[in-house]
């Protein structure tokens, strides 16, 4: 049974495409058969992975919605091993109209369950909000990784985040783990980076992921040419982080590959 990642930080900006796009390229790469789901309205992950979102008339939500089944909303990346359930843009209404429906925060988790029998490792992309979408991601999930971006108020908002963690164990999935806190955009020229990292580590101890992954311009650029940094610049300090990020986490799942325990 695939694992099911959830990327939430209600904060924009701290990464969370970026780690759902490249972490899910490098787990593929790693041979592990991964899904990508867009849960996000601006499909950011969606063209990141190559496709028009303006083209793309079928979303999760619909699936959770209108009950259209995911298995035919799949689109298989460029990368092996990887695939996409895109998102688009015309959503706003979708939280409005599953206001009234029963179990409206475990749509999702119906819609995806059956997913984990076909892929190792299933990754949402969260919309940086707390509304009723990242909610069902984290309803849906077995786990979450907390990107944090390595700049001044990092911490910001991460109270309310790990509050409505707390909740979601409570009322609508007990099993939800954290997987980890990411630390992003690294710096290492900068005294307020390794002061982040300092503070982080110092609060969240060893709920904080080893791997630490540096402000890299390819991981920035990456979106542009529609593929993950690793599908160019495999060699990249983004791409290498990425890739470890993905060992720690098989690693820490009992899932590693015998053939890449050296690696
Ligand atoms: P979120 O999904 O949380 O809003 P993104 O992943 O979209 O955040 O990142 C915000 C911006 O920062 C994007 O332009 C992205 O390309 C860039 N970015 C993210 N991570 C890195 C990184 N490690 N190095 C350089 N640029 C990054
Ligand atoms: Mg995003």
């Amino acid at each position: 049974m695939g694992k099911i990642i959830a990327i939430a930080n209600q904060k924009g900006g701290v990464g969370k495409t970026t780690t759902a796009m490249n972490l899910a390229a490098s787990l593929a790469v790693l041979e592990y058969k991964t899904l990508v789901i867009d849960a996000d309205p601006q499909a950011n992950t969606t063209s990141g992975l190559g496709q028009d979102p303006k083209s793309i008339s079928t979303s999760i939500y619909e699936c959770m919605v209108d009950g259209i089944p995911v298995e035919e909303i799949i689109i298989h990346t460029e990368i092996e091993y990887l695939d996409l359930v895109p998102s688009h843009i015309d959503l706003v209404g979708a939280e409005v109209e599953m206001i009234n429906m029963e179990n409206r925060e475990e749509k999702m988790k119906e819609v995806i369950s059956g997913l984990r029998e076909k892929y190792d490792f299933i990754i949402i992309d969260c919309s940086p909000s707390l509304g009723l979408i990242t909610i069902n991601a984290l309803t849906a999930a077995n786990s979450v990784i907390i990107p944090v971006q390595c700049e001044y108020f990092a911490l910001e908002g991460l109270g309310k985040l790990l509050n409505t963690i707390k909740i979601i164990q409570t009322r609508l999935n007990p099993d939800l783990e954290i997987e980890g806190i990411l630390l992003t955009m690294y710096d290492v020229r900068l005294r307020l980076s390794n002061q982040v990292v300092e503070e982080v580590r110092l609060h969240f101890k060893n709920m904080v992921f080893e791997t630490i992954i540096p402000r890299n311009v390819r991981l920035g650029e990456a979106p542009s040419f529609g593929l993950p940094a690793i599908a160019f610049d495999a060699e990249g300090k983004g791409s290498i982080a990425y890739l470890n990020l993905a060992n720690e986490i098989a690693e820490k799942n009992g899932l590693k590959k015998p053939e890449q325990a050296h690696g």
